[in-house]
């Protein structure tokens, strides 16, 4: 097969003409009806509109007919089908092809993400008929599902056509005009409008800490979510004098925690772009909110909390500093297999018993209104199960829609580096970015430096690399500090802390990939390693439960080995072999590593010793690490009300934010040795919103 690009650029080019007219009678927008068949005709008007319709889509093939002859493609007639890799099934396509053009498409998402992914089938069918190209924009908030459709669609080009079909490079948006201009809603297309007095954008972390918060006020609340259920809070919430922590501090006061320490340490990660005085609101008022929203879930008689005791070996402090912040709720025995009982199904009913708190889900906010002082009086969102919008008249605004990480143009503009590290992978944050361009609509101001929060968790094959086009699988196991080398085989940096640091490290290496190396006495390493927060495999100093335990890692290990993701091999050139590195320099590179091992003392990169242990024992393991993007964490400057401010740091009256879409306590990187800090804060902020909203 000959190599043809294929994209808009080009093939489409052709028919451009017919493109923007066929967009006016609507045939573009014709999504949920992919399969080419007539719409059922009921009025005289109809019939006018569908013959209108059906002689557009054969214009559209008719124009398509000359863009094909003008690419030089011709097919062989027939229908071709081609799966791709998705978030969590293959994703399938089926397509059907006269001798110059595609006349019809079908897509199959149904295996991803249900209100994601797995309800993308018929616009992007749609898409790639009308634009008679796999080479589409991706569907913001399910890129990789798309990512997915794109690759099938070109795979079926390429069997109809016999040229090897590759999606055009230049169509990786490079995300110029990601914020784009406020979209322009006549009055006359708000076909609902609803009254309220606190209006909370997102049901996820933070909003569900400010949806309970106005219950426990009163204030009359609408919750708006754009899916069709709520996230539920994650694992660890990160708090200081909680009563679960002082408890612990009675028998082991070493895990006392000064504030002023706390403050001046998340500064140092931060590099100062940070705001002190927000820091000052979570080191102050974190410990009442894990004791409150703690004891709602332990009321409610199906989860227990537990504070996560341990800050690891303290005799290495100069990088592994850790506090002991984390706070985990654990489902009681009773519920501990009910699938139905959430921290989500909790907080519900919670918010029902109160009965001044309303949900809606599958509801997005599109943008802020304003009065004309500049006010937020509400905002007008969009029903995402018909696309009607609605208008939502408010006093107060709590934005808490998450960060940026699902929106290709946005990372590609602000986060770079971020895209190079990281691939593609099942689970990670939902949130789209939509939240942050609305704010910045109302002229909110955006935080200075743009970053991310990302494990040092996720594998992919020898003959893959990173790359935010690249699809990973989870590999818990990664943050443990085993002996890590790059591409050329040699080790490069310290392989013990937070998980950016290594991840940075790896920025700087070839491929931005690096190999986990480790052997038969893994086992007894990663209890000696004394990890914390949700890195640790072991129980906690106080015998909390830890998130994961080393059996369970380990039978996801033999699994990513059956899926030749890890390689296991009898000796370190059949495992340099495995992983496609020099074998040479990598038996070097162990040999040296032992020998420091031996000598209890990193002479190389001054890792800890008790996380210096030999990579001596068959079988050996390897594996080809990258970064998993957990969530943005850049936002829109707030100050210690949590209002929105403008760029002379005055409040936009009526609109706050918490969370990953708001700023000012982040930078560089996420301190992780302070678990579960992100959770904390983005709580702590949404509570005390509410509180000052409902002037408690
Ligand atoms: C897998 C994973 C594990 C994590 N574990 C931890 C942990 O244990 N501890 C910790 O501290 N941090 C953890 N984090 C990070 C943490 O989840 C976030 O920093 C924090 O939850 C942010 O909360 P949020 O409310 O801002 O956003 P989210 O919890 O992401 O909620 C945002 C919500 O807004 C909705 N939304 C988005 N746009 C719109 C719109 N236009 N209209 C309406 N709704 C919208 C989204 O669908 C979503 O439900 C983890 C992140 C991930 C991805």
């Amino acid at each position: 097969m000959s190599e043809k690009k294929i994209s808009r650029r080009s093939f489409v080019k052709g028919f451009a003409a017919s493109f923007v007219s066929l967009a006016g009678l609507g045939v573009l927008n014709a999504c949920g009806n992919n399969s080419g068949s007539t719409p059922a005709v009921s009025t005289a008007e109809d019939a006018s509109t569908a013959a209108a319709s059906a002689a557009a889509t054969e214009a559209a093939i008719g124009a398509a007919n000359e863009a094909a002859k003008a690419a030089g493609l011709t097919f062989t007639p027939g229908t071709y089908e081609a799966t791709a890799k998705g978030i969590s099934s293959d994703v399938k396509v089926t397509m059907t092809f006269d001798e110059t053009s595609i006349t019809d498409v079908k897509v199959d998402t149904s295996g991803e993400t249900p209100d994601i992914g797995g309800k993308i089938s018929d616009s992007v069918a749609q898409m790639i008929l009308d634009g008679q190209t796999a080479d589409i924009d991706a569907i913001s908030g399910a890129t990789v599902t798309s990512e997915a459709v794109k690759k099938a669609a070109a795979d079926c080009i390429s069997q109809a056509s016999g040229q090897q079909i590759s999606l055009s490079e230049d169509s990786a948006s490079t995300g110029s005009d990601w914020l784009g201009t406020k979209p322009e809603i006549a009055d006359g297309d708000l076909t609902e409008t609803i009254d309220t007095k606190l209006l909370i954008c997102g049901l996820g972390t933070g909003g569900w800490a400010a949806a309970l918060t106005a219950a426990d006020t009163g204030i009359e609340t609408l919750v708006i979510e754009k899916k069709e259920t709520p996230t539920n809070i994650r694992e660890d919430i990160g708090g200081i004098d909680s009563k679960w922590q002082k408890e612990t501090i009675k028998t082991m006061p070493n895990l006392a925690i000064d504030k002023m320490d706390a403050l001046e340490d998340i500064v140092r990660y931060g590099t100062g772009y940070v705001d002190y005085n927000l820091i000052k609101v979570w080191t102050n008022e974190s410990g009442e909110l894990v004791d409150w929203i703690g004891g709602i879930l332990e009321d409610s008689g199906k989860y227990f909390m537990q504070h996560e005791a341990s800050v690891g070996d303290t005799r290495y402090p100069e990088r592994d500093k850790a506090y002991a912040t984390g706070h985990s709720p654990h489902k009681t025995e009773e519920y501990a297999e009910d699938s139905e009982v959430t921290t989500s199904s909790v907080f519900t009913e919670y918010c029902e018993k109160a009965g001044n708190v309303k949900f809606k889900f599958s509801t997005a906010i599109v943008e802020l209104i304003q009065d004309g002082s500049g006010k937020v009086t509400g905002v007008i969102a969009q029903d995402m199960t018909d696309n009607h919008y609605i208008k939502i008249n408010a006093e107060n605004v709590l934005m808490a829609t998450g960060g940026y990480a699902t929106n290709t143009d946005m990372m590609n503009a602000l986060q770079p580096m971020t895209q190079e590290m990281k691939v593609q992978c099942r689970i990670g944050s939902t949130a789209d970015g939509s939240g942050i361009k609305a704010m910045l609509w109302a002229g909110g101001k955006m935080d200075p430096i743009h970053e991310s929060m990302m494990f040092n968790r996720c594998a992919v094959k020898p003959d893959e690399t990173a790359g935010y086009k690249t699809t990973g699988e989870w590999f818990w196991f990664g943050e443990q500090p085993f002996l890590k080398v790059n591409l050329k085989g040699e080790r490069f940096c310290n392989e013990s802390g937070p998980y950016e640091f290594m991840l940075h490290s790896m920025e700087m290496q070839p491929g931005h990939t690096y190999c986990d190396i480790f052997d038969a006495n893994n086992k007894e390493y990663t209890e000696q390693f004394q990890e914390v927060g949700c890195c640790r495999l072991w129980p906690f100093d106080n015998d909390a439960i830890s998130n994961r335990d080393y059996d369970s890692c380990w039978a996801s290990n033999e699994d990513l080995i059956e899926k030749g993701y890890i390689i296991k091999a009898d000796t370190l050139e059949e495992l340099a072999e495995g992983l496609n590195i020099p074998v040479d320099t990598f038996v070097e590179t162990v040999e040296r590593y032992n020998e420091l091992c031996k000598k209890g003392k990193d002479e190389d990169y001054g890792k800890a010793p008790h996380r210096l242990t030999p990579v001596d024992t068959a079988p050996f393991y390897g594996v080809r690490t990258v970064a998993w993007h957990l969530t943005t964490l850049d936002g829109i400057r707030i100050n210690t009300n949590m209002q929105v401010i403008d760029e002379n740091g005055d409040p936009i009256e009526g609109l706050y934010a918490t969370g990953d879409c708001s700023g000012g306590f982040f930078a560089n990187n996420y301190p992780n040795l302070f678990t579960g800090l992100a959770c904390g804060r983005t709580m702590t902020f949404a509570r005390h919103a509410v509180n000052f909203i409902s002037g408690k």
